[in-house]
C-alpha cells in the first residue's frame, strides 16, 4: 500500500520535473505511513539521526514541493506550525483538546452547507473547512487513570 502511493508519487514528482533525492524518499515514505498529520519539525525529528546534514528549512521546502504537486495537504492553525496531510481524500478531522492528536474522520462532505451558504450569500462557495474537538480515547484513560 505505501510501496504503490511512493511510486506513483515519485511518478508524479518526475512529471513536475523535481528529482528523486533519498532525503524527498525519505519525506514521502514517513509521510505514507504516518497517520500522525506531522508538522515540518517532527519529520525533521523523525529523520534527522538518518540525515545529519539536513535541516528544518529543507523539510519544509520538500513539502511545499509536495504540496505543489498535489501530494499533501497543508493544515494550518493560526500561530500554531502547519500540520502535513498525506490522505488526500475528502475527510474531516477529530482534534483533541487535550494533547493535539488530530484523527481522520471519513464522512460524505457536507456539500449541502456550501450550497445553502452560496444561496443566501451569493457567494461562489467551492469549499468549506470542519473540525471536531473532544477528547481522544488515550487522554480518556489517562483522565480515569488520575480519578
Ligand atoms: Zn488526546
Ligand atoms: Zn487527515
Amino acid at each position: 500500500m505505501v510501496n504503490s502511493r511512493l511510486s506513483a508519487a515519485i511518478e508524479t514528482l518526475k512529471h513536475n520535473g523535481v528529482r528523486m533525492t533519498p532525503q524527498r524518499h525519505a519525506i514521502l515514505n514517513f509521510l505514507f505511513s504516518t497517520m500522525s498529520h506531522p508538522t515540518a519539525d517532527e519529520i525533521y525529528k523523525a529523520l534527522e539521526s538518518n540525515f545529519p546534514n539536513m535541516s528544518v528549512a529543507t523539510v519544509y521546502n520538500n513539502l511545499r514541493l509536495f504540496k505543489e504537486a498535489g501530494l499533501v495537504r497543508e493544515l494550518t492553525y493560526g500561530d500554531a506550525s502547519s500540520r502535513f496531510d498525506a490522505n488526500m481524500t475528502e475527510h474531516y478531522h477529530v482534534i483533541c483538546k487535550q494533547c493535539g492528536k488530530i484523527t481522520d474522520f471519513d464522512y460524505p462532505p457536507l456539500l449541502a452547507v456550501e450550497e445553502e451558504a452560496s444561496n443566501r450569500t451569493g457567494y461562489m462557495v467551492d469549499s468549506h473547512r470542519m473540525e471536531l474537538y473532544g477528547i481522544c480515547p488515550e487522554c480518556q484513560r489517562k483522565m480515569e487513570y488520575k480519578n
